[in-house]
């Protein structure tokens, strides 16, 4: 038997529930968010080097901005390489001591696989696990227009469980 406060949802009660899981506030909970709305709150900063600095540049920067991987671009901006800590250790065990003077050039991966704006973060982490990479450039119109970290995905997921569950909470306790 239900307990005493639990009351049996009327078809009424159901119709007013569907309408509540089509909203655009309950959308965001459902796996339906996009590339550009993480960028919206986390920005479209991308730091870059060029193929023609060492990797005693890339290692400063890495530390001073405190990420993991930096973009390749020419003059124009445009995208021709990443540059990940994995790709320094990878090196740094082939050629120790002699890395640091080393060029970008010698070290980033050159087929880059990036994603837009429109595209959604559960598309955009499923590419970065089967890649075994952690990092995926945005690219809109050829433009880019920022980086999607897969700490920014989890985190932004993260974020997302935590109110699902507590619009959850308040819809059983009222
Ligand atoms: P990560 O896990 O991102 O530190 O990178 C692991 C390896 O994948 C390194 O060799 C990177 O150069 C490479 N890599 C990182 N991001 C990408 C990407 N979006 N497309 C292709 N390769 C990548």
């Amino acid at each position: 038997m239900a307990p005493q406060s639990y009351q049996a949802p009327t078809q009424g009660d159901l119709e007013q529930n569907s309408t509540v899981s089509q909203s655009a506030e309950s959308n965001l909970s459902s796996g339906s968010t996009t590339v550009a709305e993480l960028l919206e709150k986390k920005g479209n900063l991308v730091f870059s080097v060029t193929a023609e600095d060492t990797i005693a540049d890339v290692v400063v920067t890495l530390r001073d901005k405190r990420i993991g991987a930096l973009l390749v671009v020419d003059e124009n901006s445009n995208l021709e390489g990443i540059l990940s800590e994995r790709d320094i250790v990878r090196k740094l065990a082939e050629t120790p001591g002699q890395t640091l003077p080393q060029k970008v050039s010698d070290l980033m991966t050159k087929d880059v696989v990036t994603c837009s704006p429109n595209d959604l973060l559960v598309g955009v982490l499923k590419k970065m696990t089967d890649g075994r990479f952690r990092h995926m450039p945005v690219v809109d119109n050829g433009k880019l227009c920022g980086m999607v970290t897969i700490g920014d995905v989890v985190g932004y997921r993260i974020n997302e469980l935590e109110y699902e569950a507590l619009r959850m909470k308040q819809l059983i306790v009222g």
